[in-house]
């Protein structure tokens, strides 16, 4: 079966961002034996969405950037949307419902974009896209079902293989797959060996829950630690349902109170990471991945509510305040 993204697609992106996004450097955990963490939280705007951003952007077609490109996320790709789009000097706006708290609507404007509040949900800025592409040609840069976005976030596993060639396992966040898709097909080609384990937290995980169906399914959400690993993968998902589907060769669910442990944990070690980067490291210190040789878990982001980080390291296990 051919997969909708290669390796060269990935090599090609990855010439492509070069100039725009950080080198991010690797370093093993000095109590838990065979564990590495790549440190991507350290990436601009705090998570490796920049990657897939920057890879997106640069792919369009000169005449279509002058239109400028637009999204609907508040979270970390929104950030890594509008940082792109700024540095790349194409027009970005970001649709927010009036919902969304002000301090995410100054970070996201500091970022550089034009911000639309619209409406009361997130379906009505939704909404706002939909109209935006239909009617002023704007482009939609979609978080992680687009081969553009999966080359570019693999350009992460590059940077792995070649930072810790030894590798016989690695831990990947996972939500939409996005990263999951790109660091797959990097590490089955070069690294064969090497066991691939999509973590992500136990209640309203959909990909997880598509992967156990066959085919995409929509499960509830709810409040997680982990909230840069909620929402939907798409019931019309074409490239990282059957991406993760082919490549990936376990998935593993933890619970709230694992992901606080976890980054108590890697805070110890001096990683502050936000909780969805901690679902790997959590899924060791729970005894639910034994490592068998040198295993990295990556921290996919450090964007977390500092009040939040504050209450985690004094013991709270989940995300709503004890
Ligand atoms: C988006 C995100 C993920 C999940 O990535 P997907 O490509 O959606 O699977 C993991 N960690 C962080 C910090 C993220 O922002």
């Amino acid at each position: 079966m051919t997969l909708p993204v290669t390796l060269a697609d990935i090599q090609a992106a990855a010439a492509r961002i070069a100039p725009h996004i950080h080198k991010t450097d690797m370093q093993a955990d000095t109590e838990v034996p065979d564990m590495i963490v790549k440190c991507e939280y350290r990436q601009k705007t705090g998570a490796f969405k920049l990657r897939g951003a920057t890879n997106a952007i640069l792919s369009l077609p000169a005449q279509r950037r002058g239109h400028g490109v637009i999204t609907a996320s508040t979270g970390n790709h929104g950030r890594a949307m509008a940082h792109a789009a700024k540095s790349l000097g194409v027009p970005a706006v970001v649709c927010l419902s009036r919902l969304v708290p002000e301090n995410k609507v100054d970070a996201i404007r500091e970022l550089g974009a034009e911000v639309r509040i619209i409406g009361a949900s997130q379906d009505d800025a939704m909404a706002e896209v939909a109209r935006a592409v239909a009617t002023d040609g704007m482009i939609d840069i979609p978080p992680f079902d687009d081969r553009a976005i999966v080359a570019g976030q693999g350009t992460l596993g590059l940077e792995i293989v070649k930072q810790c060639p030894e590798m016989n396992a690695i831990l990947i966040p996972l939500s939409g797959g996005g990263l999951a898709a790109g660091l797959a097909i990097v590490i089955k080609a070069l690294r064969p060996d090497a066991r691939i384990i999509g973590v992500t937290m136990e209640n309203g995980a959909a990909m997880a829950a598509s992967l156990r169906a066959g085919h995409p399914v929509d499960v509830t959400e709810s409040v997680s630690l982990a909230d840069s690993l909620g929402g939907g993968i798409g019931l019309q998902n074409k490239v990282t349902f059957p991406i993760c589907a082919a490549l990936l060769d376990q998935v593993i669910l933890v619970t709230e109170a694992e992901i606080a442990r976890a980054i108590r944990h890697l805070d110890r070690q001096g990683h502050r990471i936000e909780g969805a980067a901690a679902v790997g490291h959590a899924a060791v210190l729970a005894g639910k991945f034994h490592p068998t040789g040198p295993t990295v878990t990556v921290l996919s982001g450090g964007n977390i509510d500092p009040a939040l980080h504050a209450r985690i390291m004094a013991g709270a296990n989940a995300a709503e305040t004890a």
